[in-house]
């Protein structure tokens, strides 16, 4: 094998892929565009079944990408050097597989050659989560979700398409 039939991922280190195979790493899978809690004892992390608001829930991508930070300040760009900072980012997610020395999943869009696969294989939030505007967000408590449990759905009544948000404890996406 050469090294050109050796994937990026896996030759280079997250610091050195160039600008367009950092963002290819992201699966798509939104699971960081989500409000979530933080424990203030234990400093536990718990996500939430509610979306940031910039998210297009059906598409589970970010509608002002280029721009978010200034649209949701508690979004904070994920870079390669602060990977391992960022504790609360789910343990399917390709940067923190990558970070940690794992490979990518087989329903990863680089290894499966589709961008549905990652919600195909419930992985991604999409069927799962609802807009922020449909919450008040002094109830998030009550929408706390384990997005690693297959039967976990949001309510069908709430999931009509549409933007959601996120900016609590520990907020932030790629
Ligand atoms: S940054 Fe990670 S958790 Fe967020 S959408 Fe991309 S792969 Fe998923
Ligand atoms: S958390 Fe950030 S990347 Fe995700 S939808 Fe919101 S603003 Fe966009």
């Amino acid at each position: 094998m050469t090294t050109v039939d050796v994937p990026f991922w896996k030759r280079k280190r997250l610091d050195e892929l160039s600008r367009d195979e950092w963002e290819s790493l992201c699966d798509g899978c939104a699971r960081c565009c989500v409000h979530k809690l933080e424990d203030e004892d234990s400093g536990e992390i718990y996500y939430t079944a509610v979306a940031c608001r910039l998210l297009d829930i059906s598409t589970c991508r970010c509608t002002s990408y280029s721009d978010r930070t200034k649209h949701v300040p508690g979004c904070i760009p994920l870079t390669a050097k602060r990977v391992g900072e960022f504790q609360w980012l789910p343990h399917t997610c390709a940067y923190r597989l990558i970070a940690e020395g794992k490979d990518l999943e087989p329903w990863h869009p680089l290894i499966s050659g589709s961008d549905q696969s990652v919600h195909e294989a419930g992985i991604s939030v999409r069927g799962r989560v609802i807009p922020e505007e449909m919450v008040d967000l002094d109830d998030l408590e009550d929408f706390i979700a384990d997005f690693d449990d297959p039967g976990q759905a949001a309510d069908d009544d709430d999931m009509d398409d549409g933007d959601a948000v996120a900016d609590d404890a520990a907020e932030e996406p790629r």
